[in-house]
């Protein structure tokens, strides 16, 4: 029988079986004298940090355990994929504790993007999930933009206490707070990292100053990410990496806008408009007519309208079709974690997304 172990770092049970989970390490590793988990290793030698995914409920078991104590809780979101990355239980699931929002992955919104704007339509979105927040801010940190201010605003938020980094998988949080590492004097130089003894989860302490930390608590999985149905290849190519561009097809109804083969608008009803395209530059966008839409589909899917390649196919989900009527506000379609559509006038669409991710329309984010 085996000899439990447990990491030497945070304390999880060691496993080799999966290494998104905790505990992690390879069976190589098993005869070291000291036994780290990967995510200690690679933080101890490395100093890189490393996400271990939990699910919600896993989360709530972790985070009731910072409930009783004090501090702030910085919620970071991708900005590209609101709705793929809030956490919608967070004030449940966080208590009391006051919620600053970080919008991340600002740079990929074109230039012309009114700030102040997109920071009102956070607060208001997050508000309507019943988020209360006390203050938003977005950023870039693959960038940097925006990163001092922030610095600056949590140092005067948290009042001496901790500072609770929470967020999705894939949301940037590693790169952010090694940015924050990185761009904070004071911190730079005193870094350093250490466990909650006796918790079975990680959470990673860095110290601010000599009576508090930040904390980097394991990400959230949502399972209606993308990452979770296309390849590694296809990932690439609808995660954005530069600068959106927006892509405006004037269409008339009867016709139909492929997302490669990943997604799916048709134009039902309503007099000849814009359509303005928010997705990565490297997904292709074919327009075609409504009453051909199926048979194109059957015919070319993972080939003309890829991605989806043949390795995403054998596990994507069937298009699902949600049916949304717009009156005249400017409103987005939203394919969670691909993009999203704005249209302007009185239209009827119908939207293809994936089972699981279910398109859903928002009032325009830009
Ligand atoms: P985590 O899972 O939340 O820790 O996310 P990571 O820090 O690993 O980042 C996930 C992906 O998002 C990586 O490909 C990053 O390069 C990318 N990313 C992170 N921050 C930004 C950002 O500010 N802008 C852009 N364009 N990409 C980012």
């Amino acid at each position: 029988e085996d000899e439990e172990l447990y990491c030497q770092g945070c304390g999880a049970k060691i496993q080799t079986e999966d290494p998104d989970k905790a505990g992690y390490t390879p069976k190589s590793s098993l005869n070291n004298e000291e036994v780290l988990c990967r995510r200690c290793f690679r933080l101890k030698h490395y100093n890189e940090i490393q996400d271990v995914d939990m699910d919600e409920s896993d989360f709530l078991d972790m985070v009731s355990s910072i409930q009783e104590k004090d501090g702030l809780v910085v919620h970071i979101i991708d900005i590209f994929d609101v709705n793929g990355s809030l956490i919608h239980g967070l004030t449940r699931i966080v208590g009391n504790h006051p919620i600053i929002l970080v919008g991340n992955k600002v740079d990929l919104l074109p230039k012309s993007t009114n700030k102040q704007k997109l920071k009102q339509w956070l607060r208001t979105t997050v508000n309507d999930y019943g988020i209360k927040v006390k203050d938003v801010f977005l950023v870039s940190s693959v960038k940097g933009d925006g990163i001092d201010e922030l610095a600056d605003a949590l140092d005067m938020y948290r009042n001496n206490k901790d500072v609770y980094v929470v967020g999705a998988t894939n949301v940037g949080k590693s790169t952010f707070i090694n940015r924050l590492i990185k761009d904070s004097t004071g911190i730079k130089d005193v870094i350093t990292t250490s466990y909650f003894p006796g918790t079975t989860l990680g959470f990673i302490k860095i110290a601010l100053d000599e009576n508090s930390y930040m904390v980097d608590t394991p990400g959230i999985v949502n399972k209606q990410q993308m990452a979770h149905y296309v390849s590694a290849k296809d990932l690439k190519i609808i995660h954005p990496k530069k600068e959106i561009k927006q892509r405006v097809y004037q269409l008339h109804s009867g016709q139909t806008l492929f997302f490669g083969g990943l997604a799916r608008l048709d134009f039902v009803k309503g007099e000849k408009q814009s359509f303005i395209c928010y997705f990565s530059n490297e997904l292709p966008i074919h327009r075609t007519k409504l009453a051909n839409a199926d048979a194109l589909y059957a015919k070319h899917v993972g080939e003309m309208l890829t991605p989806p390649d043949k390795q995403t196919l054998k596990n994507y989900p069937k298009l699902i079709k949600h049916a949304f009527r717009i009156n005249g506000e400017k409103t987005d379609i939203v394919f969670p974690g691909l993009g999203w559509v704005s249209v302007l006038g009185n239209v009827t669409v119908e939207a293809y997304s994936p089972e699981g991710s279910n398109a859903v329309i928002r009032k325009s984010l830009i």
